[in-house]
Formats: structure tokens, C-alpha cells, sequence
């Protein structure tokens, strides 16, 4: 897909926005429910710069460290950018993660949420977070278990910790869809409206069975080096 990809990335951002367009007449919806991520970790800030020309404003990082040295310049420049951690935040790190971000996709065990609370608190800033779930039971990835959600929810309800949805990254190399139909189910069952999926690879699939955050590197700033 990356290969297929024009040059330009503000190009690259319309063909993108087209196809999200169609996904989403397929399951009826609107353009405007689901927010495009631009997934810019590994990029540097001269990759970045066009998007943000074009008036792109959703970006995600998966580190905090990455970020940091980043984001502060451009954001100063751009004051409604809108930055997503999207990959696993350490427990020490939560400060950080507060002071650079504006939503935490990846609140996946009890120890981090105890964290996130105190640094929330502690800065006076709460984010809207996504708990995300190991969607394929998968024994290396990151994630809450789908057993131990409802107590994850329960305790984050009780530290007045703002989760938004769920979040997850299906196993690879296999049929997405069942994954993300049951990421949809679980967070119906618990009343929670957003769902943080869908990839380069299959965002619209995405989208046709209810995400409301896609996150996307790959297929708008070409392959990662
Ligand atoms: C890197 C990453 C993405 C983007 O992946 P692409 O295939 O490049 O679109 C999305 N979500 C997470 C959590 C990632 O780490």
C-alpha cells in the first residue's frame, strides 16, 4: 500500500479521507464520526509540517520520550493539535505522558491507572483515555485481558479516571474483522461510545464495524525505515 502511495503527503491525506468517506457510506455513516490519527513516530518534524499545513490536527505517538523532543516546537506553532500516546506507557513515565498528550489510548493494567490518576491529578489535567484490550489473547502483546476489563473499568470509574472506549491492535497476518467486531461488542456492553482501530492496512474495515479513532502511519507518510 505504501508503495502505491503519491508523494505528496497532503495528497496522500485526501486519497485517505476519500476512502474513509466510502467505508463509512457502506455502514452508514458519517465522515465526521471517525477521527483520523496521523501516526507520526519515527517522523521527523520536516515529515510532519505538510500534514499540518494541509490542517490536519489529530497526531500519535507510541513514545514518550519521541515526543518530547518533538512535539513542544511545533505545538507552540499550533496550539489545537491534538496529540494521541497510542503505544505502552511505563508507570514512571505518567508525569510526562500528562504534561505532553491529550488522550492516552493505552491504559491497559490497575498499576497504570493508579499512576495516570496521580499525574492527572497531581497537574490538574485530566484525559480522556481508551483502555486498551488484548484482543487476541495474545501471549507478547500489551493490553488489558478481556477477563480482567470489567474490573479495569470499575476501578478507573472509581479513581474518576475518564475512559472513552477501547482500544486494540489485532493479531497480525490474520483476518482483522472478528477482532474488531468484538472490541465493538465489549464496549457496547459497557456503555462506551469510542473505539480506537484500524490501521494502514485496515481502516476501512475499521470503520464499517463502528472505530471512531483510526490510526494511521504507514500509508501516509510511506514505509518506516
Ligand atoms: C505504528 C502504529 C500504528 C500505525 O501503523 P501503520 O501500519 O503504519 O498505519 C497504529 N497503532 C499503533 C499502536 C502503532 O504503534
Amino acid at each position: 500500500m505504501a508503495d502505491a502511495t503519491p508523494e505528496n503527503p497532503a495528497q496522500r491525506l485526501a486519497d485517505i479521507r476519500t476512502e474513509m468517506a466510502k467505508a463509512g457510506k457502506i455502514a452508514q455513516r458519517s465522515p465526521d464520526d471517525v477521527a483520523l490519527i496521523a501516526v507520526s513516530k519515527t517522523r521527523s518534524a520536516d515529515e510532519i509540517r505538510p500534514l499540518l499545513e494541509a490542517g490536519h490536527r489529530h497526531f500519535g505517538e507510541n513514545r514518550v520520550q519521541e515526543a518530547a523532543t518533538k512535539w513542544p516546537e511545533l505545538r507552540a506553532a499550533d496550539p489545537d493539535i491534538q496529540l494521541h500516546l497510542i503505544g505502552q506507557l511505563q508507570s514512571n513515565k505518567a508525569d510526562d505522558a500528562v504534561a505532553l498528550f491529550d488522550c492516552i489510548h493505552s491504559l491497559d493494567r490497575m498499576s497504570l491507572l493508579t499512576a495516570l490518576s496521580k499525574a492527572m491529578n497531581k497537574a490538574g489535567k485530566q484525559l480522556p483515555c481508551f483502555i486498551q484490550v488484548n484482543i487476541g489473547e495474545e501471549e507478547q502483546k500489551g493490553g488489558c485481558a478481556i477477563a480482567e476489563l470489567p474490573e479495569l473499568l470499575e476501578a478507573a470509574k472509581g479513581a474518576g479516571v475518564d475512559v472513552i472506549g477501547l482500544m486494540c491492535i489485532p493479531p497480525a497476518d490474520v483476518e482483522p474483522a472478528p477482532y474488531f467486531a468484538l472490541l465493538a461488542e465489549l464496549a457496547a456492553r459497557h456503555g462506551l461510545k469510542q473505539l480506537s482501530m484500524g490501521m494502514s492496512d485496515d481502516f476501512a474495515t475499521a470503520i464499517q464495524l463502528g472505530s471512531t479513532h483510526i490510526r494511521v502511519g504507514t500509508a501516509l507518510f510511506g514505509a518506516r525505515t
